[in-house]
């Protein structure tokens, strides 16, 4: 076991409705000291955290996972017994909503807490999760300061048209916009391309983050232009259970015809559809689909890259073309064969992919003479977090 001593150590909590995602920081580095999560919070909750040499770090005796707050309780218990002289300098939060005001991490106070909290209509599923996590750290950390960092925030600036409906403007007014999600993983990676490749940045970059979770960026000069995502983390791409774009006469559909509620509706949207539902129930899991090759396999990735490619044409369209493709995510990240997929009918817009490069998932896996540069930057949303944790302490990572 490495017993550090983590003086100034940065927690990074991601709290969910059954699961809370710890990782530990300390005032420098790329990677958590320790990561992991509490899952099935309830009487079926485990807790699993992982040291950077791959330890898993014993259960605390008498650890209770019933409850978020024993699960808070737990993971504390646990970093604290790794690393006895544990001091937090601060703690950074994943808050999926900033609404249209916060478009930068923000020190959290009461004030702010009550802002966010008016926001949770727009995100029934996460934000009032996210917001009790933070409850949790303030009381057990009432010196700390506590940073939320927003999903939604990297979006904001966007221009009028890809930040509305084109519904009664009265609910743009009422805060029923395109706010676009990812944005953690986007702001890692556009860091990260201005670093590699500085020229890139300062043109038309779409970043595709592709993993349970997916979603494109259209970023020119390193500002999102244009997102995949709209009001709900359900438009755009086909997920791993979410449906992606789907026309809202469908929802009417199952409303008026099925007699469906909206319960059962977002069941489907949220928890049944996607990858899971186009393959019949078979998964969810792009692994899974690869190695299964049939029918039903080939039905969901067909979609699947189907539905990439088009929204890659049309982030293309908003940026007047395209000088990099980036590759994030689960998916984006390790799958050779649906990045070649997605690449092969990409040449008109100066895509082409060198096989040799794909299949060793370098950074960049673009043929020497493509005008178009492709690549992989595997994405750290948690070090954003992490950051703003640090810059919030006023640690300077030099
Ligand atoms: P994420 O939500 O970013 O962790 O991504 C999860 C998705 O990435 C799941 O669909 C996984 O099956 C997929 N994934 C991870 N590794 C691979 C791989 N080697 N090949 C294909 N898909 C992968």
């Amino acid at each position: 076991m490495t017993r550090d001593p983590a003086h100034q150590a940065f927690l990074v909590l991601n709290a969910g409705s059954s699961s809370l995602k710890a990782a530990l920081y300390g005032a420098s580095g790329e990677d958590p000291l320790v990561s992991g999560q509490a899952e099935r919070i309830g009487p079926e909750g485990a807790l699993k955290l992982k040291t950077a040499a791959g330890e898993i770090l014993p259960l605390p005796e008498g650890a209770d996972l019933s409850s978020h707050a024993g699960a808070f309780a737990a993971v504390i218990a646990s970093l604290r017994a790794a690393y006895p002289d544990l001091r937090l300098a601060a703690i950074g939060h994943r808050v999926v909503h900033g609404g249209a005001d916060y478009t930068a991490p923000v020190r959290l106070d009461a004030q702010v807490m009550a802002d966010l909290e008016k926001l949770s209509p727009f995100a029934p599923l996460h934000q009032p999760h996210n917001l009790a996590g933070v409850r949790l750290a303030m009381e057990a950390f009432p010196e700390a300061p506590q940073v939320a960092c927003f999903d939604t925030a990297f979006h904001r600036g966007q221009p009028f048209v890809n930040d509305t409906f084109a519904i009664p403007h009265r609910y743009y007014e009422k805060g029923v916009r395109r706010y676009g999600f990812h944005g953690l993983s986007y702001e890692y990676v556009t860091g990260e391309l201005a670093r590699l490749a500085p020229h890139l940045m300062a043109g038309r970059v779409v970043v595709a983050h592709l993993g349970n979770g997916a979603s494109m960026c259209a970023i020119y000069r390193g500002r999102s232009v244009a997102s995949s995502m709209g009001f709900s983390a359900l438009d755009g791409l086909p997920m791993g259970t979410r449906c992606g774009q789907v026309d809202p006469g469908v929802l009417l559909y199952m409303l008026d015809q099925e007699k469906l509620d909206t319960a059962q509706i977002r069941q489907i949207l949220y928890n049944e559809s996607g990858l899971l539902g186009l393959s019949g129930g078979l998964s969810n899991d792009m692994r899974t689909l690869e190695a299964a090759d049939n029918e039903q396999a080939h039905r969901a990735i067909d979609y699947f890259v189907f539905r990439t490619q088009r929204e890659l044409g049309a982030m293309a369209a908003v940026m007047g073309g395209i000088d990099a493709l980036v590759f994030c995510g689960g998916i984006g990240e390790n799958s050779r064969m649906i990045r070649r997929r997605i690449c092969e009918r990409l040449g008109w817009m100066g895509v082409e992919i060198d096989h040799g490069l794909n299949a060793k998932n370098a950074t960049v896996i673009s043929s020497e003479f493509a005008r178009t540069t492709a690549m992989i930057v595997p994405t750290k949303e948690e070090l954003v977090i992490a950051r703003a944790a640090r810059a919030v302490a006023g640690v300077s990572e030099g």
